[in-house]
C-alpha cells in the first residue's frame, strides 16, 4: 500500500501547506480520503491526477476536508470522466445535494454515487475499511485498513482512538496545535503522546497542522517523547509512505 499526503494543513493556511487530503493506493486501487482546499492541485503534483480518483472518502464535514469537492467534480466532467463516488459520515447526502443547489449548473454532469457509512466495517473502491467516532466539534470518522493504515480524522486525542489504531503499521494523527494553545475537539503534543504512550504502532505521521506549530517541530517531537517512545514524524505535502 502507499499513503500519499497531500494535504497536511488545516482551516489556517501556513503558506506551505494545503488543507486535509490523503490518498491511499494499492494494487491499482486509489482511494482519496478528504478534499479540502488544495486537493486538487496536488493530485496533479503528485502525477495521479484527478482523473484517477473516482471515490473519495469524507471523515467529517468541515471546510477543510471537502472545499475541493466540487473542483474536483467539476475537474472530473471536464476531462470527460462520467463517475464519482462520494462516501462520508451521516449528512454526506444532504451536504453534497446542497452544494449542487447552489451550484446548479454542476447538476447531472456526473454520475454520483452517494454513500453514508456508520462506525463499523465497510467496503469503499476495493478496500476493506473499519470506521471508528471521533471527537470532534462535528461528527466525524477515523478510518483503518487492516494493519497498514489508520488516519485520525480530526479529534481529540483519547483512548479509544489510541486502541483503534493500536497495531498499525502507519498512523496519521491530528496534531493541530503546540501545547501552549488552548483547545478542545484536536489534541495537543502532551495529550497525543500520554494517549499514544505503550501502543504498538509503527510509526506516526503528525498532520492538520495549524501555522502555530511552524517553528515548533522539535519541541512538539519531544512532548509527544516524554510519554511515547515510537517513531513520530511530521507528515509533509507530497510525501509518499509505502506500507508493506
Ligand atoms: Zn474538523
Ligand atoms: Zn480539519
Amino acid at each position: 500500500m502507499r499513503v500519499t499526503f497531500l494535504g497536511t494543513g488545516s482551516a489556517m493556511p501556513t503558506g506551505e501547506r494545503f488543507q486535509t487530503g490523503i490518498l491511499v493506493q494499492a494494487d491499482g486501487r486509489t482511494l482519496l480520503i478528504d478534499c479540502g482546499a488544495g486537493s486538487l492541485q496536488r493530485l496533479q503534483q503528485s502525477g495521479v491526477g484527478y482523473e484517477n480518483v473516482s471515490t473519495v472518502l469524507l471523515t467529517h464535514h468541515h471546510l477543510d476536508h471537502v472545499a475541493d469537492l466540487l473542483p474536483l467534480m467539476k475537474a472530473r466532467w471536464l476531462a470527460g470522466e462520467e463517475y464519482l463516488e462520494i462516501v462520508g459520515p451521516q449528512g454526506t447526502k444532504a451536504l453534497v445535494d446542497e452544494l449542487l443547489e447552489v451550484y446548479e449548473y454542476m447538476q447531472d454532469k456526473l454520475e454520483l454515487q452517494v454513500r453514508e457509512i456508520v462506525p463499523g466495517e465497510f467496503s469503499v473502491a476495493g478496500f476493506d475499511v473499519s470506521a471508528y467516532e471521533t471527537r470532534h466539534s462535528l461528527p466525524c470518522l477515523a478510518y483503518r485498513f487492516g494493519d497498514l493504515f489508520t488516519f485520525s480524522g480530526d479529534s481529540e486525542a483519547f483512548a479509544g482512538l489510541a486502541n483503534f489504531a493500536e497495531g498499525s503499521a502507519i498512523l496519521a494523527h491530528d496534531c493541530s496545535f503546540p501545547d501552549d494553545v488552548d483547545v478542545s475537539n484536536h489534541p495537543t503534543p502532551d495529550s497525543l503522546g500520554r494517549e499514544l504512550a505503550d501502543r504498538e504502532i509503527g510509526r506516526v505521521y503528525l498532520t492538520h497542522l495549524y501555522p502555530h506549530t511552524d517553528e515548533r517541530h522539535d519541541e512538539m517531537l519531544e512532548s509527544i517523547g516524554a510519554h511515547y517512545d515510537g517513531d513520530v514524524r511530521f507528515a509533509e505535502d507530497l510525501k509518499t509512505v509505502s506500507i508493506e
